[in-house]
């Protein structure tokens, strides 16, 4: 069997496949082999030679249903033959399609302003399962068909499995240089109140949330212990582009202090990879090593700024980087699973299906990404509502919660006309939210 396929029905197992020892599954088309196993998933001809990497391998829409999940590829029946279950509902080049962003490779002329495959042409989003881990279904499916070819196991009782309460870090200070006191005096505010501003104690600037974010944080580390949650601090230390701007020091008194802050607290430290980085990735090493240097610890968590981590392949990079997770598996567009699971699953590569050794953490719900007009735009009881319902789905499918909460979209300061000003009371809410589950 391919690594990428036995990978995958392992995926799907979840916890329980170490069933793989007592019973036989088996992927093929051929009939003639269906009575070595217990159960036979049929397969399409996706990964037909002939088939995979043209258009003939891309599910056309609407999309058939398998007991009510999306199906890509197959049909929704099951048929004995013999002693031997054939489902022919494809589910593993379903799953595959979705862990390995088989679509974006397929589809490389579209991208958005920022080389990003927009999460509004994605097929999740399309077939209307943005909001939905169906690959994580396919398991509880997958586990059902089990039980009926007499395998006992048992389904796990739903819960989170593991929090990570996540921060990148693009402005750690509002004005805490010169050149942030001359941009407050061309605005208008006048020198005498940019010098005030620039003179203020570290943590009376309006960006500085960061004793707020690790006290909410702890709340929920100090309730689940750090087994099954994180809090994680996205940092970055490169970047020319106008997108990477402010630029920020970690060595000058204010990003010393924010390092010693996340120590104290027991936070994780990642890399938060620039956007110049995002286009060349050949660049993330040093900006990895760079990050090591200055914080004295083992830098091996990614998250790339903007979302932008483009091309799948890229992330050959960054693993040769040393980056050994990532976190940047979501759309900037619409908050929900990318990926089809909200389980941190191994990067298959889909130029060539090899299996690495990276791991995705799926991204949840990014902060911006419910406010904005270009993106969800919406108010902040639906964005409350919508994020709960993210939750549920996380809960049910055994998942982690991996959040994104900016330091400056909690700031008391509006950050500019237009911007949402709810961040700090949704996040503050959702945590609360968490605590009583
Ligand atoms: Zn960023």
């Amino acid at each position: 069997m391919n690594p990428a396929v036995s990978y995958i029905i392992d995926f799907l197992l979840g916890d329980q496949k170490s069933v793989r020892h007592n019973c036989r599954i088996g992927y093929t088309s051929d009939r003639s082999m269906f009575h070595r196993y217990n159960l036979v998933i049929v397969a399409s001809s996706f990964f037909n030679e002939r088939v995979y990497g043209t258009p003939l391998s891309m599910p056309a829409l609407p999309l058939a249903e398998v007991e009510g999940v999306p199906l890509l590829f197959g049909e929704a029946k099951t048929v004995w033959h013999g002693d031997t279950l054939a489902v022919y509902a494809d589910i593993v080049a379903s799953a595959y399609f979705l862990l390995t962003r088989y679509e974006e490779i397929r589809r490389r002329d579209v991208r958005d302003e920022h080389g990003r495959f927009p999460g509004k042409e994605s097929l999740p989003y399309r077939a209307g399962f943005i909001h939905r881990p169906i690959v994580d279904e396919y398991g509880k499916l997958l586990r059902g068909w089990l039980r009926e070819t007499g395998v006992s196991l048992t389904e796990p009782a739903p819960r989170i499995r593991k929090i990570w309460l996540t921060h990148d870090v693009d402005a750690p200070f509002y004005c805490r240089s010169l050149r942030g006191a001359l941009r407050e005096t061309l605005r208008g505010k006048g020198i005498g109140n940019a010098l005030r501003l620039l003179r203020q104690p570290l943590e009376k600037d309006p960006y500085y949330t960061f004793p707020w974010l690790t006290s909410e944080d702890d709340k929920v580390m100090g309730r689940l212990g750090k087994k099954r949650s994180n809090a994680l601090y996205f940092l970055k230390t490169g970047g020319k582009s106008s997108y990477d701007r402010p630029r920020y020091s970690l060595r000058r008194p204010g990003g010393a202090s924010l390092l010693k802050l996340l120590r104290s607290r027991q936070a994780v430290v990642g890399l938060h990879s620039s956007y110049d980085a995002g286009q060349n990735p050949l660049l993330i090493e040093r900006e990895r090593e760079h990050l090591e240097r200055i914080s004295g610890q083992k830098i091996r968590h990614n998250r790339h700024h903007y979302l932008a981590a483009r091309e799948p392949e890229d992330l050959v990079l960054l693993e040769r980087a040393g980056i050994t997770d990532d976190f940047t598996m979501g759309y900037p567009h619409v908050a929900g699973f990318r990926l089809g699971t909200s389980r941190p699953v191994r990067w298959i590569n889909p130029a060539n299906k090899h299996v690495s050794s990276l791991t995705l953490h799926p991204l949840t719900v990014m902060d911006v990404t419910l406010s904005e007009t270009k993106y969800m735009n919406l108010s902040y009881d639906e964005a409350f509502g919508y994020c709960l319902r993210l939750i549920d789905r996380v809960e049910q499918a055994g998942g982690e919660l991996v959040m994104l909460w900016h330091n400056d979209t909690v700031s008391q300061l509006q950050m500019r006309q237009g911007a949402a000003t709810w961040h700090r009371r949704l996040y503050a809410a959702l945590t609360d939210e968490l605590l009583k589950r």
